[in-house]
């Protein structure tokens, strides 16, 4: 059952999903070569303790970090840790939090100096794939139109889509219906409705589109060593259109 917000619940989303934005910002402006993703991963948490927010993920599964930090090749769900990041890396950094009762779920991925032109290529596309994605969560609209914005903007451009992984609904739980695929036909599945609020969330392989898990029983790795990018909004449906939470 997909579950419809109130206006009341709506304002509290907004509020969660503004500390998910703002922090990632933050993250975002500290990105330059040397960082390492333990740093960025604890300003996140002290970023959290300072607003008052809980983190959605530490501890969720038994994840032991409050940002999951994937560079390069690394898809998903990856464990920050003492490795310099250098220049020409890029960075996903997927971040949630719980705040008033209620979930906010955003991820960006981010230049580390200056990028090759492939990468920046795959970045570029992930994000406007989002965009396009976004475009599509009005009332009335079918969810598979919101699947099927991501995979035909990327997929000419020569990249490929993650199926393992999916977006979702959200709201008092991290993770609602309806699953959220980032392929598929587009006029098919749920009716999109006012009060609805979905993460949305394409991961974008520059090569093939599978992934691997790493010994750590966590990180997502692609299965050809090439890289992986991410981008997400927590956004709701109003009869005004989409409205995207996350964003500062
Ligand atoms: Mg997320
Ligand atoms: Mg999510």
């Amino acid at each position: 059952m997909i579950v419809l917000k109130s206006s009341a619940e709506l304002e509290k989303m907004r509020a969660a999903g503004r500390i998910v934005a703002e922090t990632l910002t933050l993250l975002e402006s500290l990105i330059v070569p040397g960082i390492t993703t333990a740093e960025l991963n604890s300003v996140a948490e002290k970023e959290c303790q300072r607003q008052g927010a809980k983190p959605a993920f530490k501890g969720y599964g038994g994840f032991p970090y409050t940002i999951c930090s994937s560079p390069n090749d690394q898809v998903v769900h990856g464990f920050a840790n003492r490795t310099p990041l250098r220049e020409g890396d890029i960075l996903s950094i997927d971040f949630g939090v719980l705040y008033k009762g209620f979930y906010g779920d955003s991820a960006i991925t981010v230049a580390v100096g200056e990028l090759d032109e492939e990468t920046q290529r795959l970045v570029t596309a992930t994000r406007e794939s989002l965009e396009r994605a976004i475009e599509k969560v009005v009332p009335d609209g079918r969810l598979s139109d919101v699947s099927h914005a991501v995979q035909s903007w990327v997929e000419p451009k020569g990249f490929s889509v993650v199926r393992e992984f999916v977006g979702h609904g959200i709201g008092g739980s991290l993770h609602e219906a309806p699953q959220i695929p980032n392929y598929g036909q587009p006029g098919q599945g749920p009716r999109l409705k006012t009060g609805m609020t979905l993460a949305i969330e394409p991961m974008i392989n520059a090569g093939v589109p599978g992934v691997k898990i790493l010994e750590d029983g966590w990180t997502a790795v692609t299965q050809d060593g090439k890289r992986s990018a991410h981008f997400e909004h927590t956004v709701a449906i109003t009869d005004n259109g989409p409205e995207i939470l996350t964003q500062v």
